[in-house]
């Protein structure tokens, strides 16, 4: 990746205040009550809150300015900052965001490589953090190191949405929960995030253009079945075998493969939405022929496609025993596994490119300035 030149300082990083935007919009009908002001005041605010262009509060102009002082004075409109930018040479930029508390985590936004008439990319989706870190310790996984530091706000959560929106003209089309951390153990907070990026008011996405990517958290995906959540699902499955996924994956030791396949179905029974099965290719250890029938298999459970994905490395974070011993499959191999998926009637997708790798699977976002920051 190219170093970006300069760094957005929007934002007074001092600011401990409250952030406005974990509000959603009853709770500051409430909190306007409180403050002596009159409720439709609560959604004027709410509506300027989420335009990517809104860089203060003294630009609302819906609201009196007396109010807009009060805001100002004792909430933040940011609840994080752009601290660094990186762009790669396909388009794909890295985004450094700052926390108040001094800690960061990191969003991706990658271009399609589908191009539409006006030479614009299709699709310019957005990778997301959900939490500083991440308890779940996949040996493939560089956020893994780290361990978990806390979860984030939900001002933390959608304001890397308006970052990240702000740096580009071009209107961000999807959202992946694929970034640091392991969205179901914040469930609450993603999905109240998940609300607001799709309140019908503020037309920012459509809930078929978000994902939610879990490392099988069985109460997570039972309680978005129930809550009949219309974001997309997918699950970072890695190996056929019990005995690899737990190698790979330690959460997998209480959710089993079995186990995760019946909440897939039961998932799939409360709302008919298909699944997107992740699939790390790993030389030797998940690429084999009895792989790709074992993987055909569980993904006929219910409908669903495999996103396989090449791995990436990663030795800058100073992996040890089995995480040191994992080495990305060949070209070939890899080729062939994705020939043999399509003939045993798997529908596969494949992310070839550098910027679409990291979209590609939890884990694999690189992050080497978040570990620095937090050492
Ligand atoms: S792969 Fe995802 S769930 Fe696993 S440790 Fe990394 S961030 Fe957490």
């Amino acid at each position: 990746m190219r170093q970006y030149l300069h760094t957005y300082q929007y934002f007074n990083t001092a600011t401990l205040k409250n952030h406005i935007k974990n509000y959603n919009q009853s709770e500051l009908a409430e909190l306007f009550i409180g403050l002596g002001e009159q409720k439709f005041r609560a959604k004027q605010c709410f509506l300027a809150l989420y335009q990517p262009s809104l860089q203060s509060f003294d630009q609302i102009s819906t609201l009196p300015v007396s109010l807009r002082t009060k805001l100002s004075e004792a909430y933040s409109l940011f609840s994080i900052e752009t601290g660094n930018v990186q762009v790669s040479d396909d388009g794909t930029r890295k985004f450094l965001f700052n926390l108040a508390d001094g800690m960061a985590v990191e969003s991706v936004l990658i271009p399609s490589e589908l191009v539409a008439d006006d030479g614009h990319p299709k699709r310019l989706t957005l990778c997301i953090s959900s939490q500083v870190g991440c308890p779940l310790g996949c040996k493939f996984c560089a956020t893994a190191s780290l361990k978990l530091r806390r979860n984030l706000t939900v001002a933390e959560i959608v304001d890397q949405y308006l970052l990240a929106q702000q740096s580009t003209d071009k209107p961000i089309t999807n959202i992946v929960f694929m970034g640091m951390g392991e969205l179901m153990l914040n469930y609450d907070n993603v999905m109240k995030a998940v609300e607001i990026f799709t309140h019908p008011d503020l037309q920012l996405l459509g809930a078929r253009h978000i994902t939610i990517s879990t490392a099988g958290i069985l109460p997570g995906i039972m309680r978005m079945a129930d809550e009949n959540r219309s974001v997309k699902l997918a699950i970072s499955l890695h190996a056929t075998t019990n005995v690899l996924r737990e190698k790979l994956m330690p959460i997998s030791k209480a959710f089993t493969l079995q186990k995760l396949g019946d909440a897939i179905e039961y998932y799939y029974r409360k709302t008919h939405k298909p699944i997107t099965y992740e699939y790390i290719l790993f030389d030797g250890l998940n690429d084999s022929e009895l792989d790709v029938q074992r993987l055909a298999k569980i993904t006929r459970r219910v409908p669903s496609k495999v996103n396989v994905i090449p791995f990436h490395p990663i030795e800058f974070t100073n992996p040890e025993g089995f995480a040191a011993e994992l080495t990305p499959t060949s070209k070939e191999k890899f080729q062939r596994f994705i020939a043999r998926l399509k003939d045993a009637g798997v529908t596969v997708m494949i992310r070839s490119s550098s910027g679409e790798d990291i979209d590609a699977a939890c884990g694999q976002l690189a992050f080497s300035r978040v570990a620095e920051q937090h050492n």
